[in-house]
């Protein structure tokens, strides 16, 4: 980085499904920056030194996707919200030291502050599909803005245990099979399950049963309006996507690198868009 250049990277098994440079990229050009946002596919049991030579190789930091996360948080110094997800997604150095902290947290509140704004005022009661990596950073950001009971719907129900057992009591776990029953009394409904996903079965649930004034947000941005947001969406309910919170969650990255606060602007969403849509 002696020549001012500034890098990162996203770092992943494989890595070429990641949007990631898009969006880096595109900031980097509409900053003006001399910088580079490159991928790397770099398998398990070579990731603990890729992750310990990042300096070496000129990153100022990088982002971690699927299967690393788990892996980056024990090899870093996480944030309490890393630590509460249990997977850190974004590194950076600070006196020489390599921090990470959970983006997938912030990505999630700020898409559903733009879809909703003030939905916190109105919206206390939240059912969460799903107990993985996902379901954590949004059972965690839940539970920060102040919600004191999150419901947790998970296939394999000891996972959505597993969750309550870590963040406490506000977190219900509900059947699997006895979901319907929950939706007359959901505010914000959030799919954090992989269904919807292109190749994978859709969420099978009647969004007619949800209040008018629901929310509905879904984690899969491939495809972009999935059945369950489609539905949502016919009956007039406010809708947020897996690309809304994907574009949101990059913004702390980017700042921490390069030192410059980036816009989640139409324009970069229209662009990712647009790819999502070519592939
Ligand atoms: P994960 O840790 O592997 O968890 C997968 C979840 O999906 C588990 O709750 C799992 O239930 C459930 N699931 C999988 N197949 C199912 C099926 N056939 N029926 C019912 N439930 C099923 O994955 P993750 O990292 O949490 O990711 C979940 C989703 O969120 C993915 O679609 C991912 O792309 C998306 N995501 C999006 C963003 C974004 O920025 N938009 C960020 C992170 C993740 P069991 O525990 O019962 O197996």
């Amino acid at each position: 980085m002696s020549n001012g250049l500034r890098k990162s990277c996203v770092i992943g098994w494989p890595a070429g499904h990641s949007r990631s440079p898009m969006i880096h990229n595109y900031w980097l050009k509409q900053h003006g920056l001399v910088g580079e946002y490159d991928k790397h596919a770099v398998a398990p049991e070579d990731f603990p030194a890729f992750i310990a030579s990042l300096a070496e190789r000129g990153y100022a930091g990088a982002n971690i996707t699927i299967p690393h996360k788990e892996t980056a948080l024990r090899l870093t110094r996480p944030d309490a919200r890393a630590k509460a997800v249990g997977a850190a997604n974004t590194l950076w150095y600070q006196d020489g030291e390599l921090h990470s902290t959970n983006t997938d947290v912030e990505g999630f509140l700020a898409n559903l502050d733009h879809v909703a704004p003030h939905w916190a005022r109105g919206h206390t009661q939240a059912l969460v599909l799903g107990a993985g990596g996902a379901a954590h950073a949004v059972a965690f950001g839940l539970m920060a803005r102040g919600l004191k009971r999150v419901r947790v719907a998970n296939r394999h129900r000891e996972r959505a245990e597993a969750l309550k057992a870590k963040f406490g009591p506000a977190i219900e776990p509900v059947d699997w099979d006895k979901v319907a029953d929950e939706l007359p009394t959901t505010d914000v409904l959030v799919n954090a399950t992989s269904l919807g996903m292109k190749g994978m079965p859709d969420v099978s649930l009647d969004v007619g049963l949800l209040p008018a004034s629901a929310i509905v947000v879904d984690l899969v941005y491939s495809p972009l309006v999935t059945t369950l947001l489609g539905a949502a969406k016919a009956r007039g309910l406010v809708i947020g996507d897996g690309l809304g919170m994907l574009l949101h969650q990059a913004v702390r990255g980017f700042s921490l690198w390069f030192g410059v606060q980036p816009q989640v602007t139409h324009e970069l969403r229209a662009l990712v868009e647009a790819d999502l849509a070519r592939s």
